[in-house]
């Protein structure tokens, strides 16, 4: 997987290559999908959701630029797949979700792998974590049509960065956000298929 989708599309990052190599993908894919958990592909995860394509996830953490220190919120914990790598690039990681099973899914599967340095919340992501703020970096993995103003806020005012996908299903953009002072810098990577970011608490269970 790693070599043949994420090498050779040029993700060059060692951390997140490693962090992809060791990390075993299938354990985050109902098992029914699970002979595919290595696949060039999203797949489903249940309640409408996916867990994104390995290269996205990839091409993601890598536009973070993580060193191992910074403090991180996620929005949209979905598996956890994303979650977990987080937690073996950066210090500490706060991750979102409005789907209650889903967020206390991963947060099982977390605590098996002995993850320790993540914490998995019930929330609208829309909403950030004040308690938690400032983040080095935050990785949303839904989409919004536009720069959720709460969390822009909530970015280290010394160059924390936000990775996003934005704009509606089909003509979404993965935009990085940068942050110095209250000046916001916006790059458009690549055109990217998302969920949509959903505003309020989901009320499956
Ligand atoms: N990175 C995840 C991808 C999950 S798909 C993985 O690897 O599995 C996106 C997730 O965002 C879904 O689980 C969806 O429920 C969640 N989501 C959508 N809108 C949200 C919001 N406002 N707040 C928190 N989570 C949200």
């Amino acid at each position: 997987m790693v070599q043949r989708q994420i090498v050779a599309r040029g993700v060059k990052n060692r951390r997140v290559l490693l962090a992809m190599r060791t990390l075993p993908r299938h354990l985050f894919v109902p098992e029914a999908y699970s002979d595919y958990a290595y696949d060039d592909c999203p797949l489903p995860i249940g309640f409408g959701q996916t867990i994104s394509q390995p290269f996205m996830v990839a091409y993601m953490l890598e536009a973070l630029f993580l060193t191992g220190s910074e403090h991180v919120m996620e929005v949209g914990t979905g598996s956890g797949y994303q979650t977990a790598l987080l937690s073996m690039l950066a210090d500490t990681v706060v991750s979102i979700e409005r789907i209650a099973p889903l967020a206390l899914r991963a947060e099982r599967l977390l605590h098996e792998l002995n993850i320790s340095n993540a914490r998995i919340m019930i929330g609208d992501g829309y909403n950030g974590f004040s308690a938690g703020a400032p983040f080095d970096a935050i990785l949303v993995s839904a989409a919004p049509t536009f720069v959720p103003p709460i969390l822009a806020g909530q970015l280290n005012e010394d160059g924390g960065r936000m990775i996003l996908p934005m704009g509606d299903f089909g003509a979404q953009s993965l935009v990085r956000i940068t942050r110095n002072g209250d000046d916001l810098m916006v790059e458009d990577l690549m055109e990217v298929a998302f969920v949509p970011m959903i505003q309020g608490l989901s009320d499956l269970e």
